[in-house]
Formats: structure tokens, sequence, C-alpha cells
């Protein structure tokens, strides 16, 4: 496939490319590979929503449940203004692999609402989202569809979408995940995707034989995952020297102080304007000379464009998809290794899973059990995905999915789908 075409790609079409390529090496039966090109359901709503000014905003939202061979479908909700169907059903197939690769007895989902919360009021978005629980409630359960957070929500949009849920099918927790500490939510849950990343890197160290000491990071987006990758990785003793977020970013090649930008954050609403640093554009950001550039924002920001300017030793998917198929060649071509999202943030539903296996045995565990636990859990499945790429002369995303694909085919297969 040519550059060119590679570009055309939609984002289902591009996480396909991955599955093939896994098919393809591991034989898997064309039935399989067919059944997961498509999804099992996908729910598209008309939103209706009285704004504040009271005029009726039509909103447009889907729930896409992608396959359930392994357990019930697991997938955050995205409010964003790009969260079109076919983002959200990449976003459900990735889900698929990423629970399979952990091992988690979850299928893949994923919703989204067309909107953008940064312009709404919080009662527009409480609105919002109850309206969109009563229009996909029905394909939702404990044990058939848990949503979680992901870009544009967070614990108070899943403490609505448990109530919403609650108020017709009854008191439910186990409904969600991410939700507030105080609804039953799990200590842990809001830092795990972030934990699950910054400890990746930290393993990384280990395979490459370096010291995070010696290591300079840069992190796109300061939302959930990238504030917390750049606070744990900055414990851990990573130097981070770039951040940005949609405001735009900052550089120090010296080092950033986190717990000074948090500070900054609070007032500012923005990593931008922080100081000491010098402002950079979240262009200029990707291209900063560095060890590990963390793409932890949107989809699809590293292509074939700007692959070629690309200074880090190593990129590491903290968001999901965030490099096209044939950035990912282009990368892979210049020998830059690339840590692939199925792996690099799972770390966020591995906590979901333990959050929603407490609400159905309603029992607690403390902050340290859920870290231990999910360290556990990441650790091994990095090594397990490294030891495959030596095992099989594959890259990190080959080694993923080929591990991933393996159990799906394989449930697939036992359940009698095919
Ligand atoms: P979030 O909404 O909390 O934060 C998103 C961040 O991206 C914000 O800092 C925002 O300012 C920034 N941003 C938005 N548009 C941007 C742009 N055009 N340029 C630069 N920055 C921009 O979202 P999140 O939950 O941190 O999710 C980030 C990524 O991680 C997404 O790809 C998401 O799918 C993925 N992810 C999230 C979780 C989770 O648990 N939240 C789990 C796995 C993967």
């Amino acid at each position: 496939m040519t550059t060119v075409e590679a570009a055309k790609l939609s984002p289902s079409e591009s996480v396909l490319q991955s599955v093939y390529a896994s098919a393809a090496r591991l034989k898997t039966s064309p039935e399989v590979v067919d059944l997961l090109k498509t999804s099992w359901r996908e729910v598209r709503a008309q939103i209706p929503v009285r704004m504040d000014n009271r005029k009726l905003h039509i909103f447009e939202g889907y729930r896409v449940q992608h396959n359930g061979a392994r357990g019930p479908y697991k997938g955050g909700i995205r409010f964003h203004p790009l969260a079109d169907i076919d983002e959200v059903r990449a976003l459900a197939m990735l889900m698929t692999y990423k629970c399979a690769l952990m091992d988690l007895p979850f299928g893949g989902a994923k919703g989204g609402v067309m909107c953008d919360p940064s312009r709404m009021s919080e009662t527009e978005v409480n609105r919002l989202t109850r309206a969109y629980v009563q229009h996909i409630g029905m394909v939702l359960g404990i044990n058939r569809d848990i949503p979680a957070p992901d870009m544009g929500t967070n614990a108070q949009t899943m403490a609505w979408m448990m109530d919403a849920y609650g108020q017709r099918y009854g008191y439910t927790p186990g409904i969600v995940t991410g939700k507030p500490v105080e609804l039953g939510g799990s200590y842990g849950r809001d830092q795990a995707t972030g934990r699950g990343v910054a400890t990746c890197m930290r393993e990384y160290t280990v395979h490459e034989k370096t010291n995070p000491r010696d290591l300079k990071v840069v992190i796109q987006g300061y939302g959930n995952v990238g504030s917390w990758t750049a606070r744990i990785a900055h414990q851990i003793g990573f130097t981070i020297i770039g951040l940005s977020d949609i405001k735009g970013g900052i550089y120090n090649p010296d080092g950033i102080d986190i717990a000074a930008v948090d500070k900054h954050f609070a007032v500012a609403g923005s990593v931008a304007g922080f100081e000491p640093a010098e402002p950079v554009t979240n262009e200029q950001l990707l291209e900063l000379p560095c060890d590990y550039l963390v793409p932890a924002a949107l989809g699809e920001v590293i292509h074939a464009e700007n692959a070629a300017r690309i200074k880090a030793r190593a990129v590491i998917e903290a968001a999901n998809h965030p490099i096209t198929p044939d950035g990912d060649a282009a990368l892979n071509a210049r020998g830059i290794p690339v840590l692939p999202d199925i792996m690099v943030n799972a770390g966020g539903v591995t906590v979901s899973y333990f959050e929603w296996t407490q609400n159905i045995q309603q029992f607690r565990w403390s902050l340290e059990e859920v870290n231990a636990e999910l360290e556990k859990r990441v650790v091994a499945t990095f090594h397990e995905v490294m030891g495959r790429t030596v095992r099989d002369g594959t890259l990190p995303r080959a080694a993923a999915f080929d591990i991933s694909l393996e159990r799906v085919a394989k449930a697939i297969t036992l359940r009698g789908f095919v």
C-alpha cells in the first residue's frame, strides 16, 4: 500500500491493518477475521437537549459493541467534536484487543457523543449525559456492557450515568466504572491509566538497560492520562522536558517541576504560560528532541508527514491510536520503537475491572492493594509482549496484537460464534 492510499484509511480501517497482519501471521480462520471486521452492535442515537439559552440542540451519540466473546462489553465514553461513528468503532475494536491482552474477562466497546463539553455549562453536560443514557441504556448492563470515562468525560459524568441508569433500572453501581470513590468508585482509578503508562516506561528502561534518571520525556495532553503520566513518571525519576494541552505547550530542556505545573494549571486552566519554560505549539512539541515521546491526547497526531521529523528515541502510545499506519511504518523504517496503545494505556481498563469486581462483591480494596495488583498485571503483560517480540522477531505492536487476537479467536471458536 502506498503512503497516499494509507493516508485515506478511516480510523477503523487503520486498526484493522494490525488485525489483518496478525491474522496472517497466526493463520487465523477467515471466518473469525470476517466477524472481527465489523461490530456486533452499533447504536446510533439522536439526542435532543434543551440548552441553557432555551434552544434545542440535537446531538448525535453512539454506543458500539465490537466483540463480546470474552465477556461483557467494556469501554469508555468520549465527549468530543470529532467522536463520529467510525472513530468510536475503531476505539471499540481496540478495546477488544486491549482487554484480551490484559487477560480481562471483557469484550470491547466504546461510546461517544459529538459535542464540545468545554463550551457547555455543567448543567448542559449533565442533561446531555442523562439523555444519552436514556437512548443507550437498553444495551447496557452489569453483565452486558459497562461504560467508563474517556476524553471529555470524567468521574462526575460517570456519577450522572449511574444515577440516570438507576432511575430506570434500579440502583446499579457496577453499571459504570471510573465513578467517584464516594459512589462506589475504586481507589486509584483516576490515576490508573497514567500509572500504567509510567510503569511501561519504567519497564522499558529495564528492557533497554537505561536509567529513568538519564531520560528526557515529552508528553502531549495534560488531561487525565497525560497529567498522571507526568506526575508518576516524575516520581519514578524521569525528567519531563515538554508538556502541552489544547491551548499550547511548554518546553524546558533542563526539566519541568510537575507540582509547580499543577499549581499553575489550577489557576490558568492550562499548562500554557508556565514558567520557567519556552512556549511551543503542539506540532513543535511532537518534534522536540527527547528519549520518550508520549502522545496522551488525540488520535492520529503522528502521520506520514511529520514522522520523519520525530526526534524521540521511542514513542510510548498513551492515547488511543495516536499514530496512523503510514506514520507507524515511517517510524519503523527509521528504527524508532513504538510501544502500542493496547498495552501502554491498559492500566485504566484494568482498574475498571477491579472496580467492577469490587462493586459485584460489595467490597472495597485499599489504594495500596489496587496499585500493587495493577503493577503486577502491567509488568507481566509488558514482559509477555517484549518476550514475544524476541521469540517471533516482531515489533511490539505486532506482538501485542498476536497475543490478543489468539485469545479473542479462541474465545470466538469456543463460544461457537463461527
Ligand atoms: P482528557 O479529556 O482528560 O484530556 C485530554 C487532553 O488532551 C487535555 O489536556 C486536552 O487539552 C488535550 N487536547 C485535546 N485536544 C487537543 C489538541 N487538539 N491538541 C493537543 N492537546 C489536545 O482525556 P484523557 O482521558 O486523558 O484521554 C486522553 C487519551 O487517552 C485519549 O486518546 C483516550 O482515548 C486515551 N485513554 C484514556 C483512558 C482513561 O482512562 N481516561 C484510558 C485509556 C486510553
